[in-house]
């Protein structure tokens, strides 16, 4: 019943909800701006505490932090502001700082400087879907199946929406803190065309809450619980073996470090390294949480984060000298398993069988139709 009603609701509403919604990104975040320049594809404007200024196509300005606030340099003109914004210009925008050359990097969209005690911040306005594409390419990469990148498409806008407001003059930033963003998306036209087939679709769990969506490289072979993890018990996160990834990059890994090391190590633990035993003999079944000796036990992901391994899931004998770590999977094995969904997509399932496969009783919606479903949860209680 649920089905039908919501499918005869987006029947009914689909034209009314054409509108884009707009996302503010912190650009170069890693970095303490002191000085940007930019340079507009074609004529432009921009507003500054006090003054509106035409710059012509292709002229180089320049906005560089003082003390208080910030210097420019445009349109023939100068000026003091402590916000700068550069309407959103019909053409491509190239973006340098700090003195280095306007990076191959390519904006769109409007942008907003503010100086904010020591720091300039780079703050650019642009159409959400326009993002998830650039996000798409920076995180996915280049040559994948389109599935696969409907799928990353619908996850990244996901997790935008959900972390709105995140900084203090922006949503989100373009570092690995929110989600990687170089700026457009040049490499692969196919990425343009998932993002555009997911228009608005967001994941929502059986509450209708946009999910935390959670994924890694590669899970081993079967995915983990969240709270196997972290803390919290989320109910789409449930782990499941995955048939799809094995086979993979990385689904196999070995890691040889001196025995030495490894014993110093198990010392720090309390681990009595004197029965040489303890240390040699640790070949868990799948998904065993702990390296146990006598009453001893270590998290695996504590061994794993410590000794930099790739995954938690691992054995290890000693040979020649050496601890042998060989394990399984790349990452923390919560949520979509990233090979796993490739090989999905490579097999011919869609983005919404790859999604399904890896959550657990969650939703594909439009974003701005959620609260029907909220709404719809609450008459039912
Ligand atoms: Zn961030
Ligand atoms: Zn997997």
């Amino acid at each position: 019943m649920r089905k039908l009603l919501f499918g005869l609701i987006i029947l009914l509403l689909t034209p009314c909800i054409q509108g884009q919604k707009n996302i503010r990104v912190q650009l170069f975040a890693q970095k303490k701006i002191t000085q940007l320049q930019f340079q507009s594809e074609q004529v432009c404007m921009f507003k500054s505490d006090t003054t509106t200024v035409t710059i012509a196509a292709k002229e180089i300005c320049t906005v560089t932090k003082t003390d208080s606030c910030m210097n420019w340099k445009a349109g023939g003109k100068t000026g003091q502001c402590a916000t700068f914004i550069l309407l959103q210009p019909e053409g491509k925008v190239s973006l340098g700082v700090n003195g280095a050359k306007l990076s191959g990097y390519i904006h769109w969209g409007s942008f907003e400087l503010i100086a904010d005690k020591g720091s300039m911040y780079v703050v650019n306005i642009l159409n959400l879907d326009t993002y998830v594409a650039g996000v798409v390419e920076a995180e996915g990469g280049a040559n994948k199946p389109s599935e696969y990148y409907k799928v990353q498409a619908v996850l990244c806008r996901t997790y935008a929406l959900n972390n709105f407001d995140r900084h203090p003059h922006s949503d989100l930033c373009d570092g690995t803190h929110c989600q990687v963003y170089h700026g457009l998306n040049r490499k692969d036209p196919r990425i343009e065309e998932a993002v555009k087939q997911t228009q608005k679709l967001v994941v929502i769990d059986e509450n209708a809450h946009l999910i935390t969506a959670f994924f890694h490289s590669n899970c081993g072979g079967h995915t983990l619980n969240s709270e196997m993890v972290w803390k919290a018990a989320l109910p789409y996160c449930k782990g499941k073996p995955d048939p799809y990834c094995m086979g993979m990059p990385n689904s196999n890994w070995e890691k040889r470090i001196p025995i030495q090391d490894w014993t110093k190590y198990l010392e720090t633990k309390k681990v009595n390294t004197a029965d040489t035993l303890g240390i040699t003999s640790f070949f868990p079944g799948k998904k065993v949480m702990y390296y146990q000796h006598n009453n001893i036990k270590i998290p695996t992901k504590t061994i794993r984060s410590d000794l930099k391994l790739k995954s938690a899931y691992f054995t290890v004998h000693l040979q020649n000298n050496e601890a042998v770590f060989i394990g399984q999977g790349f990452g923390h094995g919560v949520g979509l398993c990233q090979e796993g969904a490739m090989n999905m997509a490579k097999k011919g399932k869609t983005f919404e069988e790859i999604l399904n496969f890896y959550y657990t009783n969650v939703h594909l919606v439009p974003y701005d139709m959620v609260w029907l479903f909220t709404h719809e949860e609450e008459e039912e209680n």
